[in-house]
């Protein structure tokens, strides 16, 4: 007796292999799942080689769902309001919700992020949502690489609805914008452009504005803000897909007009599935990614060479000193590297 538990302890202790993992994420089985994210956030060699294997298998079973990133600053009610829609799309529409997120910032919003489960207590707890809080360390990149791949393992998962949270003050956006169906920006009405740190470029690739806490005492307001932003977005030229971003409010925490903002990701994804921009849309993305692969991949390769390393050092000191342009320098390491 003693001796099988010992075989059972050996066996689950041996890692498992891609099609293990595999497998284990087609059952639906949520415990491999979060194996097989940790996995592909590994920077780890050997996990990232199955990792790789592992996405290979996934890829034909990905694809089918509807892929949309939230963004808006710190405060404006994205959980709350994630927590809303998903628990709406699993009560009235039968989805399947899976919540990530990107915010490589620092491991303290990470802790803020997503990784407060409190924050989404009901979608926490509910067997047809998946939440996975940001990787904690990691360059933008890297992150923004993770969640892509998650992606792919959530789809493969039966999770129908992806929903990828990220903090609306940078960079994050863009990268997120590369990897979503529709993007969707949260704002609040009265807070002003600026204090709230949306950039113009981000109102320009948002598929909808939505203000939050249209309740109580903040209902005019909400209306006035939908007006002026309507006004705004009628600045920008109309998108490539032929959709016109959108505008409209709800309050996330109690639950109002939540069907109605997603009214309008169905409209988006029955027209532009109709024109077939959704579809041109996932291929322009994996091009992006291909070469944003290649990059960092160039990058590693480039900066671990020996030879590069060496010469660097020398250069560096060069330019720095003003005896050597920081072009040509360029140009004789790559030479290095070549030869
Ligand atoms: P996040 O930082 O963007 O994720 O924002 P949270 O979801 O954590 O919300 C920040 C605060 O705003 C919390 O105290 C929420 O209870 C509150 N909040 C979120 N949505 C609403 C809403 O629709 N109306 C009101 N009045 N408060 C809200």
């Amino acid at each position: 007796m003693k001796k099988n538990i010992n075989k059972i302890t050996i066996k689950t202790k041996k890692s498992l292999s891609a099609k293990d993992y595999f497998d284990g994420i087609q059952k639906g089985n949520r415990a491999i799942l979060s194996k097989a994210i940790t996995l592909i956030e590994s920077s780890n060699i050997k996990h990232q080689n199955v990792a790789e294997e592992l996405i290979e298998l996934c890829l034909p079973f990905s694809g089918n769902s509807v892929r949309i990133g939230i963004t808006g600053v710190p405060g404006v009610g994205k959980s709350t309001f994630i927590e809303a829609l998903g628990s709406y799309l699993i009560a009235e529409k039968d989805k399947k919700i899976a919540v990530l997120a990107i915010d490589p910032s620092s491991k303290k919003s990470y802790g803020s992020i997503l990784g407060d489960k409190t924050r989404m207590n009901k979608l926490s707890v509910n067997d047809n949502a998946f939440i996975r809080p940001s990787p904690s360390s990691g360059t933008l990149g890297g992150v923004a690489k993770a969640t892509r791949e998650t992606t792919i393992l959530c789809e493969a998962a039966g999770y129908d609805t992806i929903l990828i949270e990220t903090v609306g003050v940078g960079q994050s956006e863009i990268e997120v914008k590369s990897m979503v169906d529709f993007f969707l920006l949260l704002m609040l009405a009265g807070a002003g452009d600026e204090l709230q740190g949306i950039k113009r470029g981000i109102m320009e690739i948002a598929d909808a504005v939505i203000i939050n806490k249209a309740d109580n005492d903040n209902i005019h307001n909400a209306k006035m803000a939908v007006r002026e932003y309507k006004n705004a977005l009628h600045l920008f030229p109309a998108n490539d897909n032929g959709w016109i971003p959108r505008v409209a409010s709800c309050s996330a925490i109690e639950d109002k007009e939540i069907d109605s903002v997603w009214g309008v990701v169905e409209s988006f994804v029955n027209q532009t599935t109709l024109n077939s921009s959704f579809i041109e849309n996932r291929k322009e993305q994996a091009k992006f990614w291909l070469e944003h692969a290649i990059n960092s991949s160039l990058m590693t390769l480039f900066y671990s060479d020996e030879k590069v390393k060496t010469q660097l050092l020398k250069l560096e000191e060069n330019v720095s000193e003003g005896k050597t342009s920081p072009f040509k320098a360029a140009k004789e390491l790559l030479l290095t590297f070549k030869s």
